[in-house]
């Protein structure tokens, strides 16, 4: 069986092809600047890699040109598009409807995008993945993956707000979290790792990457999560602002003499790491800037790794005992300087990490000392393979 994972944003298209039997990647690419000008990168496993500007006025444009990609006699893997058995969608709210994927039909569409309030920027760019799709696949099987769903399972004391119960009942004012396909891939190959059942295995995962959110898996569910209503939420990350005092947002709206949109566009955009440290978002830079002795890169890298630690700590008391902690996404697979930083901050707890074995770059590793409290891993993420899995098991 072969699934193609489509993840579609407003203005680009991820794309993988697996091929189930052994869940290897038989292409991979992506499309960018759709509706600007259109770029797309395609690379057959094993093959080169094909990069062309080419017109993509729209998302359809872009479905049609991967899956051109994907059945040409070149670089193409595919001999037609009947040998792709479904697709799997990956949607990024997924509200209190969806605790987990379902296959799509018109109500789902209907019912995701009610939801699309909760998520403006995300969810009606998915579904026009799911449109385009659905137009030049007809009669394939499509399944919508959410970001959400595995957080279906967090307690009322974890995902309520100290907010008027109103808010919650009349909008879903509430916490949803993110990353649910990635905090439920690693908690459960974190376990494996083990040796452990997944059922009776307490892991915190931090999934340190662009976007940021550390998920405490008790008895393999999620119990609580740093992201909340959005993707705003928790941690400070690469532009984005984490949590902060609310009275923050009408303060600077009145000093700086813009409105709260204006505000909220600074808190996603120009915050985080990037605006700490003028530096940027990429973790490469800011410890390239921190070791040339720029102080405010430094300061940033600090607010990061005591930040991330110091949600850690909180989910122990979320999971009762931690058998481990799992480290993924681009920063947590490959930078072992703040994975150090971030340790340091939780030696007060009994937890030691081993500087050899620290030094695993995008590679399972079990980085701590036989005498940490907790142990802890680096686990890469494969949101990917995961979508494709629920994909598979769906149709
Ligand atoms: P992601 O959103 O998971 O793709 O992660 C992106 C983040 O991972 C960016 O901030 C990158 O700088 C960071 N990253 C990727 N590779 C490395 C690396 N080798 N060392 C440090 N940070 C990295």
């Amino acid at each position: 069986m072969k699934v193609l994972v489509i993840n579609c944003g407003s203005s680009s298209l991820k794309y993988q092809l697996i091929e189930m039997e052994t869940e290897s990647v038989l292409a991979k690419g992506l499309c960018e600047r759709i509706g600007i000008d259109g770029r797309l990168t395609h690379k057959p496993t094993g093959g080169e890699k094909v990069e062309k500007a080419i017109a993509m006025p729209d998302h359809t444009t872009a479905v049609s040109l991967v899956l051109a990609a994907l059945t040409d006699k070149e670089h193409g893997v595919i001999g037609s598009l009947s040998e792709i058995d479904a697709v799997g969608h990956r949607i990024v709210h997924g509200g209190e409807k969806f605790a987990h994927s379902v296959v799509i039909d018109e109500q789902v569409i209907k019912d995701i995008e009610a939801i699309s309030d909760l998520a403006p920027l995300h969810n009606p760019a998915n579904l026009i993945g799911v449109r385009s799709c659905q137009k030049l696949m007809p009669g394939v099987p499509m399944v919508a993956v959410f970001d959400t769903a595995f957080h279906q399972t967090m307690p009322k004391e974890a995902f309520l707000y100290g907010v008027p119960h109103e808010f919650y009942e009349k909008y879903g004012v509430r916490r949803y979290g993110f990353h649910g396909t990635s905090h439920s891939y690693v908690s459960k190959r974190c376990a494996q790792l083990m040796g452990k059942p997944y059922d009776q295995s307490k892991i915190i995962v931090a999934h340190l990457g662009n976007g940021s959110s550390i998920c405490a898996v008790k008895n393999g569910k999620s119990v609580d999560t740093s992201m909340g209503l959005t993707p705003l939420d928790g941690l400070p990350m690469g532009t984005r602002s984490g949590s902060i005092d609310p009275a923050i947002i009408g303060f600077i709206a009145g000093k700086e003499n813009i409105s709260l949109d204006e505000v909220l566009n600074v808190l996603n955009k120009k915050s985080g790491v990037a605006g700490m440290s003028g530096v940027g978002s990429d973790f490469r830079d800011l410890g390239a800037a921190a070791d040339a002795g720029n102080e405010l890169a430094k300061e940033a890298l600090k607010v990061f790794a005591y930040n991330t630690a110091k949600f850690i700590g909180a989910y122990m008391v979320s999971v009762g005992t931690a058998d481990a902690i799992a480290f993924t996404a681009g920063i947590g697979e490959n930078d072992c300087a703040v994975r150090a930083m971030i340790c340091d901050y939780l030696a007060g707890i009994g937890i030691k990490i081993d500087p050899v074995k620290n030094k695993a770059r995008g590679e399972e590793a079990l980085i701590s000392t036989p005498d940490s409290a907790v142990q802890v891993w680096v686990v890469p993420t494969n949101e990917e393979l995961a979508i494709a899995r629920e994909t598979a098991a769906l149709v």
